[in-house]
């Protein structure tokens, strides 16, 4: 099995080349020439195997053993899922699924926040860094590799967690000073690991992004690193390696649905996806083309409605205002994976997906054609929710169901319970859970009382969070102002090149 681009229908690169290189020399998104489909049966073995051998099961069929160079022996991949999986997550089922009493009883809640860093980042982050230094070693003759990453908040850590002590491997997070709340800077600048650098930029978070960007094109600065063994890589969302090992939690979220007997051999099983950058709900678009039982994709965005129009009316416009909300992980309006929906839609129209990006990078809008729109909406239904309908549904589903969703999660349970009373379907559904609700206690704490939030102090109300509710606080978060800081280096966005040379 080859990888292609999403922009040039010529290009060819074995699976270890597209996650090695990331994306594109033109642009476009990598991504498999064909989807391979579970074959009659398969599913009830998955289903009685635990996640980490779903988790190689499901690899394998991506990254193929297929006797060149690059090929991934099966013995690597489960080295792989065994490192990213084994003993790194709270719960032994690493995504398990919670069911909640709601009206008629077939809702779940798939929990991706288990992992070191309480998001649902973990799940690929945990998995890439050993999916790219395998990829390096065969195809870049296993050069060191320094990932660089600017972050606005939940990447830079879950990154720096799944990087952390990888051999071959050093990682460089780079965080605007004044732009990531406290609790995300506590979890930054305390990060353990021999390998691992956090530094504030005195800026915003697109001054360090400029900066990142700028040390990655610098031809000389690379040349000089290549002659030393080493190269720059990134753990950027559009990267295959972070996508591929999402597809594995819908297929296991089917199996455990299935192993409890709330859904019948082959019935349809919605999902309701919490979405900013699209690639999350993407990967269940994948699992669904590979033959799961997918019945909806329920695309549920904050007030930054840009995919619910997209989906309403088949324009992508991102000339409009743009709002910071409860739920910041979603605040986007550039959703990059669309392009490989698009791609795969069209059956591989390079050509059209390339026009369409085209547009969006100059006039910042395109709109594909009816057809296309209608043949999406089989499959995709989305919607949007703002701050105030995200609090109550907080407020709801704690006092009726006493459940505790984060304001991420939220978004997801109203859009579904939207779709559910528009329309009347009660097929069994899965919501999506992206986030611990303790990793935004103040938003989650004023939902739940209906008091302000307080002064911002996080800490006190993660303490008062839990004392009301009971449920209890995850140790990564829980102990955090215990922990030792490690970090406290600010350079200029102009400096950061420097500083990368003299901490290289
Ligand atoms: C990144 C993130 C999302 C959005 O996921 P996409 O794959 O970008 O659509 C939602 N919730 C949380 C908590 C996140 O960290």
């Amino acid at each position: 099995m080859l990888y292609t681009s999403t922009r040039d229908s010529r290009v060819r690169v074995t699976a270890a080349q597209a996650i090695a290189q990331g994306i594109s020399r033109e642009g476009g998104l990598f991504v498999p020439e064909s989807i391979p489909k579970f074959a009659p049966g398969e599913l009830d073995v998955l289903a009685r195997m635990d996640y980490i051998g779903r988790a190689e099961h499901i690899l394998a069929k991506f990254l193929p053993d297929d006797g060149g160079a690059a090929a991934w022996p099966r013995e690597e991949i489960a080295r792989c899922a065994r490192a990213a999986y084994e003993g790194s997550f709270a719960s032994p089922a690493v995504a398990p699924l919670r069911t909640i009493p709601a009206g008629n009883g077939a809702l779940s809640v798939l929990e991706l926040f288990h992992g070191p860093t309480c998001a649902f980042k973990d799940m690929a982050l945990q998995l890439l860094p050993h999916l790219l230094t395998a990829s390096a070693a065969k195809t870049q003759q296993g050069k060191e590799i320094i990932i660089l990453v600017a972050t606005s908040g939940d990447t830079g850590k879950a990154a720096l967690e799944g990087f952390r002590d990888v051999p071959g491997t050093r990682i460089m997070v780079f965080y605007p000073s004044e732009g990531v709340s406290a609790v995300q800077k506590l979890q930054m600048v305390t990060q353990e690991g021999d390998n691992v650098l956090v530094a504030g930029v005195n800026g915003n978070f697109d001054d360090a992004q400029s900066g990142v960007k700028e040390i990655f094109t610098d031809a000389a600065l690379r040349a000089t690193l290549a002659a030393d063994g080493r190269t720059f890589s990134s753990a950027n969302s559009i990267n295959w390696g972070r996508l591929v090992p999402q597809i594995i939690y819908y297929v296991s979220a089917y199996c455990d649905l299935r192993n409890q007997r709330r859904l019948w051999p082959g019935e349809a099983l919605h999902f309701a996806v919490p979405t900013g950058n699209f690639g999350n709900i993407l990967a269940g678009y994948f699992a669904k083309a590979m033959g799961l039982p997918i019945g909806k994709l329920i695309c549920a965005s904050n007030r930054n409605r840009i995919l619910a129009d997209f989906f309403a009316t088949g324009r992508y416009d991102r000339n409009r205002a743009f709002y910071t909300t409860l739920s910041p992980s979603m605040d986007i309006l550039i959703s990059s994976n669309l392009e490989r929906l698009l791609w795969l839609a069209t059956e591989g129209d390079s050509e059209a997906v390339a026009g369409w990006m085209q547009q969006l990078s100059g006039a910042g809008a395109y709109e594909i054609p009816p057809e296309l729109l209608a043949q999406l909406r089989e499959t995709f239904t989305a919607g949007a929710c703002n701050d105030t309908q995200t609090k109550n549904t907080i407020h709801q589903y704690y006092n009726r169901y006493g459940y505790l969703a984060d304001t991420h999660t939220a978004v997801a349970l109203r859009v579904l319970e939207d779709y559910r009373n528009a329309t009347g379907d009660a097929s069994p559904a899965i919501a999506v859970s992206t986030a611990s609700p303790y990793k935004f206690a103040a938003s989650v704490l004023s939902a739940i009382t209906g008091a302000e939030p307080g002064d911002g102090d996080e800490f006190a109300a993660v303490a008062a969070l839990e004392a009301l509710t009971g449920v209890p606080c995850p140790a990564p978060l829980k102990r955090l102002h215990e922990k030792e800081v490690r970090f406290t280096d600010t350079c200029s966005p102009w400096k950061m090149k420097e500083y990368v040379i003299e901490h290289a």
